[in-house]
């Protein structure tokens, strides 16, 4: 019977696996090459603070984003050098972002594998040469914990409450809905609204939080999520 291959086989947090890249490895810069890379909100916040860029023009100009045919929700892909196919980030000398980079990169060569804790390895040894190195062995938690996954997580399952409980995942979406959920991507939109003086009394806002949003981008994505959860409430009611 055929085994099945490192990729397929389910991992969970506390499973090991042998892995270490470096610049000396054959396939260097390989994995950053012709790949999906879905970003969350908070990636792009990441990556647009890191470039000091605007929300809007780093989506121009670094992703393909639109509303998902039927379902309408909100995807946005880090889009490839048309020629080479090569992330717009990768140099010879690695990720130029390496610090901000997405939360698919940072778990690269791992990838979440349903809900829960399940996990799988998104590459084999014949293309990622460091599943081979044997001389640095981790558990999934720890190499999670060392690429700063975490705080990724922690901000993306803010992000996925802000849909309401009764919509049901994969379910098609309201175009009006899709377009309010997709402001967690764009928050120089957010940051817009934000200057309308009447702004925090709609929104039930105090001066407090205002302040906090305008100094800190992380909070200003806190309270993007929580006009949005308040506007899909309201839009569900509605439709
Ligand atoms: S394919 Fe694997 S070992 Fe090679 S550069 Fe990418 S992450 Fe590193
Ligand atoms: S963001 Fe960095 S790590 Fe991710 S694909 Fe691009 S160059 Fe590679």
């Amino acid at each position: 019977m055929a085994q099945p291959t490192d990729a397929e086989q389910f991992l969970t947090e506390t499973s090991s696996f042998s892995f270490a890249c470096n610049d000396a490895l054959p396939c260097f810069t390989q994995c950053c090459k012709d790949v999906n890379i879905y970003l969350t909100p908070y990636d792009v916040l990441r990556l647009r603070q890191a470039l000091q860029t605007g929300s809007s023009e780093f989506l121009s100009k670094y992703t393909r984003s639109f509303l998902s045919k039927g379902t309408n929700i909100p995807v946005v892909q880090l889009a490839m050098d048309t020629d080479t196919l090569r992330c717009p980030f990768v140099t010879q000398d690695g990720c130029q972002v390496y610090d901000d980079r997405p939360w698919a990169c940072r778990m690269f060569p791992i990838d979440l594998a349903g809900t829960g804790d399940q996990y799988r390895l998104i590459a084999g040894k014949e293309r990622c040469k460091g599943l081979f190195d044997h001389s640095k062995k981790m558990t999934v938690k720890d190499w999670l914990q060392s690429q700063g996954v975490l705080e990724y997580a922690e901000m993306d399952r803010e992000f996925q409450s802000v849909v309401p409980a009764r919509f049901k995942p994969g379910a098609p979406m309201n175009e009006g809905l899709g377009r309010v959920l997709f402001i967690a991507y764009d928050l120089d939109r957010f940051a817009e609204l934000l200057k309308d003086s009447r702004f925090a009394s709609f929104n039930d806002v105090d001066e407090e939080m205002l302040a906090l949003a305008n100094k800190d981008m992380k909070e200003l994505l806190k309270l993007a999520f929580g006009y949005i959860r308040a506007r899909m409430d309201e839009l569900y009611r509605i439709i």
